[in-house]
């Protein structure tokens, strides 16, 4: 099994704006932007701007400034759109359940009683996810 990364996944499409994204935040460490099979509302992905495969192959020094905008853009996605509580996901490889193998977190708002959807189970509504990164752009 290959562990080298491969510059042609979506992510790093994404980030050579080879694809379109619904974009949260970027700056020269980070890009975040919306799922797009959330698992619940406001579901958004923080991506590093170097080309990681996962978590362990991010350099030492990437890290700290990487984790920041991790906590940064998971403080507006929570205040944004209103959660009681946030759930932080990241895997690594695809019996960690990695499907996209550029390095991202997962954060997801969570409400009291309502349950996550499962991995990839349907496309989100455009105007619904359009909606949600408003609210998350007005939470930083
Ligand atoms: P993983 O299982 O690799 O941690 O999660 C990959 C995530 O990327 C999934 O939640 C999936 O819905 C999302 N995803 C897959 N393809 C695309 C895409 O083209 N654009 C966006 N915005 N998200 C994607």
């Amino acid at each position: 099994m290959s562990t080298i990364y491969d510059p042609q996944n979506i992510f790093a499409k994404i980030l050579r704006g080879e694809l379109p994204s619904t974009k949260v935040f970027e700056d020269d460490v980070a890009l975040a932007f919306m799922d797009i099979m959330p698992r619940g509302p406001g579901h958004t992905l923080v991506i590093p701007k170097v080309p990681a495969r996962g978590f362990l192959d991010l350099p030492k020094d990437v890290v700290g400034p990487y984790m920041e905008r991790v906590q940064t853009v998971a403080a507006a996605v929570k205040r944004g759109m209103g959660g009681e509580g946030l759930t932080v996901l990241q895997f690594n490889e695809s019996c960690g359940g990695q499907v996209v193998f550029h390095l991202h977190f997962h954060l997801i708002p969570r409400w009291e009683g309502i349950a996550l959807k499962a991995p990839g189970s349907a496309m989100g509504d455009r105007a619904e996810i359009e909606a949600c990164a408003a609210k998350i752009r007005a939470g930083f």
